[in-house]
């Protein structure tokens, strides 16, 4: 096992707990003294023990909808010094911001990672990871710093360009998004290339895969595969890592992680730009304190699904409000729809009705072209659109 901050990674359970105990009262000092929102709603909460936090509130995405964009940030704006970023609901942006101490912070959880993987001063990284993920890569960049391993610093558009880089700088580590691996691998293969003459010999991936195409594309690269879980609003990379067994461990000198109702609630212990008190995450999540064979004793996360209605194809992100918005200003306004969402396609089943081709003094032409690349300019989605019957819908 290979461990970058030990102290924090191996701490005994009741010393971690102890330390939980003291940043968790030191946050309410600052989101009481530096958060207006904060203010009246911690006003009369006493937190004398981890238990005590059930009784505190909640902090949503809404919040942060609401006070974009600088309403939650409890540092003043001239020491914030990165913003980043991410997908809120129906779209909506949501911003994270990070003091000097934080990026140091995030350094130092991505260089956990890249540890656990294998790195060391000897590698040579590609960070490649366009897209949604993309402030991911300033993170890892970060971490990389940290451990001495070569950055190349250059995210290759082009498979192309990018299996040129593989062959020419030889990085033996590939920090990339799932989507970029497959590709990759079919490149690989259509041009009869072996994985073996590359250097490869980790693929970190953005986001958790199936168990299929992991093994997949640890044949087709010729390489481990590991994957990362993050969520932006907390951090992406750095929330936790995956071990050396192959199981998340939340951070847990960082992250005080609990689950309600099926629901992952994170609470942000170190951060100073954006705290965040019980923020539920909208991901479902199992969590589990069993002794893990790696050593680790940060708690064992389980992510599940979305609870939120937002998708993903390929790496784009988006919730099916949106899709609902762009519906809404074409002629299949008002009709349902349902979606069918695959790794590479989204597909949008309008249910027909008379109505939708009815009042026109000619016929009108079939709008689904016209949804579809509505879809493509507005949410950057490729999508199929076709009409169905009408469904049954239960009444009541
Ligand atoms: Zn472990």
């Amino acid at each position: 096992m290979s461990t970058f901050d030990r102290r924090y990674e191996l701490m005994p359970r009741a010393e971690l707990e102890q330390m939980q105990l003291e940043r968790l009262q030191a946050l309410l000092v600052r989101l009481r003294r530096n958060v207006r929102r904060s203010r009246e709603k911690l006003a009369d909460l006493r937190l004398d023990s981890l238990a005590d936090l059930q009784r505190f509130p909640f902090t949503t995405q809404e919040d942060m909808v609401e006070s974009f964009p600088y309403g939650m940030f409890a540092f003043p704006l001239r020491e914030v010094i990165r913003l980043h970023s991410t997908l809120g609901p129906e779209g909506k942006p949501l911003v994270i911001g990070h003091t000097r101490n934080d990026l140091a912070h995030w350094g130092r959880l991505a260089a956990r990672q890249l540890a656990a993987s294998g790195v060391t001063a000897n590698d040579v990284i590609q960070i490649s990871v366009g897209g949604s993920a993309h402030s991911a890569a300033s993170g890892y960049v970060l971490g990389a710093e940290l451990i001495e391993a070569s950055v190349i610093a250059e995210d290759p558009l082009h498979i192309d360009y990018q299996l040129a880089m593989l062959q020419n700088y030889r990085p033996t580590f590939l920090i990339t998004t799932p989507t970029n691996a497959l590709d990759l691998m079919r490149t690989i293969e259509e041009r009869r290339i072996d994985p073996q003459s590359l250097y490869l010999r980790t693929v970190l991936l953005s986001r958790p895969v199936d168990k299929e195409t992991r093994e997949q594309l640890a044949a087709g690269l010729f390489a481990a595969v590991r994957c990362n879980f993050g969520i932006g609003e907390i951090l992406d990379p750095g929330l936790c890592i995956e071990c050396e067994v192959g199981l998340f461990h939340i951070h847990e000198d960082q992250f005080l992680a609990e689950v309600c109702d099926g629901e992952l609630v994170i609470t942000t212990l170190a951060r100073e730009a954006m705290p965040l008190l019980r923020y539920r995450t909208r991901v479902a999540a199992e969590l589990c304190r069993d002794k893990c064979a790696c050593g680790r004793t940060g708690v064992l996360l389980q992510p599940g699904a979305r609870l939120d209605r937002r998708y993903r194809v390929q790496e784009t992100m988006f919730y099916e409000a949106q899709v609902a918005d762009v519906l809404a200003q074409t002629r299949a306004a008002g009709h349902r729809f349902h979606l069918e969402v695959t790794e590479r396609q989204l597909r949008v089943a309008i249910e027909l009705s008379e109505s939708l081709f009815a009042g026109a003094i000619s016929p009108p032409q079939d709008p689904r072209r016209d949804i579809e690349s509505e879809l493509l300019a507005r949410l950057g989605v490729e999508a199929e659109v076709r009409w169905i019957e009408p469904q049954f819908q239960p009444k009541g």
